[in-house]
């Protein structure tokens, strides 16, 4: 989708969700005839997800080049960016259990059965049940039944497999690369029709939840629910802050160096868009070559704080809309899915919003609540990216400090392309 068409798909998205409130509050349960033209838009993009999750992970782990040759740089900056990324999930779990945005928004009691059904397979999770579910014996069955953990799962061994095998294996990364951007191609195109979808889907849930009387409640459980995360983004800002002083030293000179990949980063929605930018401001604030030229781009791909963050409280949102109680179990279920999903996300406008499928069908969510928080998606997409960015440069400063002589030797074959036997 060119720049000016999501533009215009945006505004249309909010005049949908608008069009959609009026219409759920006015006809109430009669706008229910239009209710498949929401699980038709939803259809759609699940039908995108197993292709589209198996090539954007295989792609992205595969970008990392020969797992072998990382080295120590390249394993300390992968396990810098899955310990931040937890961090952030951490913080939004904690904030969307205080918060509880979708508390109260009211639904209606077929929508509740439904999904408390659903989830009542995921109750009493065990750490076993847990890692039992990421293993699938049989992976086709999995695609089937869109149990997408197993999925991804194979997807990050095999996308490091496939790094080890020399000149056939870069040929499989060329396929999956192709396939990736053509799946992409394919949920931007669906994208034209989320002002229609969002309108029915917005209008149906309100109208099954009573229209008028449901009306404020799903308005000011919205509003919570964004309050929460730009909150829980801010606070992961400072805590990235706090990391970066006491581990690089460095302070709010980087923030002024950067600002202008920050803002860049909030105008396009894209850090993959942002990224060379980004490379220039930590270049000309004097971050090596290797940081630069390593540990940016390969954050880029795996490292999405905001997204990983945004997932973990749009989920607990949407099992709050549906009453549905989730234990500490499905929570740290949450916490690997939502890591898994980030890694999965493309560095493009709302790529966080279809990986989010993931999470949402890992603790067995109804994917209807999605419909909801398509609406304010735009406007938070623009602040998770730039969170996305922020735990990129701030990866880059404190990578900066390790990555002494004897590593950079490592780091230097790390940066060749795949071409290992
Ligand atoms: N737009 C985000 C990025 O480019 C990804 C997402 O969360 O949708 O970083």
């Amino acid at each position: 989708m060119s720049h000016k068409h999501s533009m215009i798909v945006l505004y249309l998205i909010v005049v949908g969700m608008v069009a959609g409130l009026g219409a759920g509050w006015f006809f109430g349960e009669d706008v229910l005839v239009i209710k498949w033209m929401g699980t038709l838009f939803l259809n759609a993009l699940k039908m995108t997800i197993v292709p589209l999750i198996l090539a954007a992970v295989i792609s992205g782990v595969a970008s990392l080049g020969d797992i072998r040759k990382l080295g120590r740089p390249g394993g300390l900056t992968m396990l810098y960016y899955l310990s931040t990324t937890v961090i952030a999930i951490i913080i939004g779990l904690v904030l969307v259990n205080l918060i509880q945005p979708g508390v109260g928004v009211e639904m209606s009691a077929e929508a509740l059965q439904a999904g408390q059904a659903k989830a009542e397979s995921n109750s009493g999770m065990t750490f076993s049940d847990i890692l039992l579910s990421l293993i699938s014996p049989n992976l086709v069955k999995s695609a089937v039944d869109l149990q997408l953990l197993p999925l991804v799962f194979f997807a990050v061994i095999f996308g490091a497999a496939v790094t080890t095998v020399g000149t056939a294996g870069g040929k499989v990364i060329d396929f999956f690369e192709g396939l990736n951007d053509a799946m992409m191609k394919i949920v931007g195109w669906i994208m034209y029709f989320a002002p229609i979808g969002v309108f029915a889907l917005v209008a149906t849930s309100l109208g099954e939840a009573g229209g008028g009387e449901a009306f404020l409640a799903t308005i000011y459980g919205i509003g919570k629910y964004v309050a929460t995360v730009l909150i829980a983004l801010a606070v992961h800002s400072v805590v990235l802050f706090l990391i970066m002083m006491t581990m690089s030293g460095r302070g709010v000179g980087f923030v002024k160096d950067m600002a202008r990949a920050l803002l860049t980063a909030f105008g396009t929605a894209s850090s993959s868009a942002t990224l060379p930018l980004t490379m220039e401001c930590a270049h000309e604030h004097g971050l090596s070559e290797r940081s630069v030229r390593f540990v940016l781009p390969l954050g880029s791909t795996v490292n999405m704080n905001g997204t990983a963050l945004y997932e973990a409280i749009a989920a607990m949102f949407i099992a709050q809309m549906y009453g549905i109680d989730l234990g500490i179990g499905a929570q740290i279920l949450i916490v690997v899915t939502a890591t898994l999903a980030a890694i999965g996300a493309a560095g493009i406008p709302q790529a966080g919003t279809v990986t989010m499928l993931i999470v949402l069908g890992a603790v067995g969510l109804p994917a209807e609540g999605i419909g909801i928080l398509l609406s304010v998606d735009w406007f938070l997409d623009r602040f998770r990216t730039t969170v996305n960015v922020w735990g990129d440069s701030v990866g880059a400063a404190v990578m900066n400090k390790y990555m002494v002589s004897k590593e950079e030797v490592a780091l230097e074959e790390a940066l060749e392309p795949h071409e290992a036997t």
